[in-house]
């Protein structure tokens, strides 16, 4: 019954997320999400909810998150917007900040919702291609008027990460177009621009908790940047849901913020796995792309990607494979916990030993 849908539904092409099958004993490699659970204090909070509570809507100001994320990051509660996962806050972001008359500019290899994001919203955009070793060259960013950038740091998939000094850079360049850093795997490696929100009033951080806080099945994200972009976003956030963080996640979110000590020893435990993983894949015959995310980008010299994502599901492990020409030959794997990425190279080095 499409007759009835809208003219902009019928020219969509959504996102689709990695899959997330319920085969038992499956090893899920393929949404880089994290393989320790959450702080146990995430657990305990949630559990103090009392459900009574649940009858009353949230606070729709989020404000003891915002207070808590502002302590720890050291910003006013008025620099930060919080959402419902960055994928909200994104949405946000592209919808208040990122629509203008000249195109907005993000890599050719980028994170594939955004895209999805100028489709929905109406907004021009165009790729720049990353440079031949897969890396963002923000000198293909500065010549041109433009109605925005965007990209994560570290990017993806590719999990390389852009220096601090280029990206200042950039926001010095561009001065009149917001640049918005998607730092959703920051926390495994590259620098923050964080700081340098202070400084430039047309830089935008977005930051998740569901990669490196272990809570991606709470949703939440936020924004960090100049008081007036922040006012934008809440702007459009309070003409579509006054309510997008709910009461377990304002608990969840800020009793993770709250444990440092566990933060610090899981995604310490992740960076030495992925340097295992690295290590492990260069022998036998894999280019690993360096990696400052939780995920891997690699191929293989001899056996097509394709083959071996197949050859891994059938033992039951799941890696992402994008049919993108420029990077079909890649597989993004997760850093997994230390079993997870022994059966992964156990499998490997099965399906590479075969002639
Ligand atoms: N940005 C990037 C670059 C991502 O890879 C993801 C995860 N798919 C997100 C944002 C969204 O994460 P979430 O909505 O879970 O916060």
């Amino acid at each position: 019954m499409s007759q009835f849908w809208s003219p902009i539904v019928q020219t969509l092409t959504p996102y689709v997320p990695g899959e997330q099958p319920k085969l038992p004993g499956l090893i899920k490699l393929n949404t880089n999400e994290n393989p320790y659970p959450p702080s146990p204090a995430v657990a305990t909070a949630l559990q103090a909810v009392p459900a009574d509570t649940l009858r009353l809507y949230p606070d729709p100001d989020s404000s003891a998150l915002k207070e808590a994320l502002s302590t720890y990051h050291d910003v006013q509660p008025n620099q930060i917007f919080v959402g419902n996962g960055s994928d909200e806050v994104l949405a946000f972001v592209f919808m208040a900040l990122l629509k203008h008359e000249a195109p907005l500019l993000f890599p050719d290899i980028t994170y594939s919702f955004y895209p999805v994001y100028c489709k929905l919203f109406g907004i021009d955009y165009q790729e720049v291609p990353l440079t031949p070793a897969m890396e963002i060259d923000t000198a293909d960013y500065v010549n041109q008027s433009c109605g925005g950038i965007i990209f994560p740091n570290p990017n993806a998939p590719t999990g390389i990460a852009l220096s601090l000094a280029k990206i200042e850079e950039l926001l010095i360049k561009q001065p009149n177009a917001v640049v918005a850093v998607d730092e959703a795997y920051i926390d495994f490696g590259g620098e923050s621009a964080l700081p340098l929100i202070h400084k430039y009033p047309n830089l935008l951080v977005i930051r998740t908790f569901s990669k490196s806080r272990s809570l991606a099945g709470l949703r939440v994200g936020f924004a960090v940047g100049h008081p007036k972009l922040i006012e934008a976003l809440e702007r459009v956030k309070n003409s579509f849901n006054s309510y997008p963080m709910d009461r377990m996640a304002l608990a969840g979110a800020v009793a993770s913020y709250g444990d440092e000590a566990y933060f610090q020893q899981t995604r310490k435990a992740i960076i030495d796995s992925r340097e295992q993983m690295t290590q492990a894949l260069e022998k036998l015959g894999f280019s690993v792309l360096p990696s400052s995310a939780n995920f891997i980008f690699a191929r293989h010299e001899s056996y097509a990607a394709s083959q071996l994502a197949a050859g891994l599901r059938e033992r039951a492990i799941i890696v992402r494979h994008f049919n993108h020409p420029r990077i079909n030959q890649y597989l993004r794997i997760s850093i997994g916990n230390p079993d997870e990425c022994k059966a992964l190279i156990q499998t490997l080095t099965l399906l590479t030993s075969k002639h």
